[in-house]
């Protein structure tokens, strides 16, 4: 696969692709997250701890960042139309473009037919893409909001993730991964919190 193979990932309603991008911005790669969304399409960041499976040679630095990350791809979008209950309804393209430049650069491929890509690296891209749709679509609804143990009273939040910085922000809670599922799990430095 060449370095300007642009593949295309599915097709999600335009909504759910306006709210992966909120998603992609409040785990911006600057508040410690994987994503960037600043530019209408998300790039997705690879971490020391979480990085492709092929890149055990590859060391992730902080560079010019606040956090060390090196960049594997972009989640970029067509507009495109789909077909629901037979009306025509506004949807997203969705495409990942990988570009894994700084292992590129460890291996020495210089030359345009040398920079191939991983099927690692596919199916970590797909991964962090499925996490934000996933957050994305889990569209919560405001009167109730999500039950907060530490405030003892309903949260009212819009994403899932809104959560998530009101456990950081108001409680200092320290948030280490989120399982999706049915329910949600929050696992925190002090145990597990269930959603
Ligand atoms: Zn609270």
């Amino acid at each position: 696969m060449g370095k300007d193979n642009k593949m295309l990932a599915g097709i999600v309603p335009i909504e759910i692709w306006r709210k992966m991008l909120r998603v992609g911005n409040s785990l911006d790669i600057d508040k410690g997250g994987m994503y960037d969304s600043r530019s209408g399409a998300i790039n997705v960041w690879a971490s020391p701890e979480d990085k492709p499976a092929g890149w055990e040679h590859v060391t992730i630095d902080k560079g010019a960042l606040d956090y060390p990350r090196s960049i594997v791809g972009t989640i970029s979008w067509e507009p495109t139309a789909q077909l629901v209950d037979e009306k025509w309804e506004d949807a997203a393209k969705i495409f990942f473009d990988i570009c894994p430049y700084e292992r590129w650069r460890v291996e020495k491929r210089e030359i345009c037919a040398e920079k191939t890509i991983l099927e690692s690296e596919v199916e970590w891209m797909t991964e962090k893409a499925l996490f934000l749709l996933l957050v994305a679509s889990k569209e919560l609804d405001p009167p109730g909001g999500i039950f907060c143990r530490f405030c003892d009273a309903y949260v009212k939040v819009t994403l899932f993730n809104e959560f998530i910085d009101h456990l950081v922000e108001i409680h200092n809670v320290d948030v280490k991964s989120v399982i999706l599922g049915d329910r949600f799990i929050i696992e925190t430095g002090t145990g597990t919190i269930e959603v």
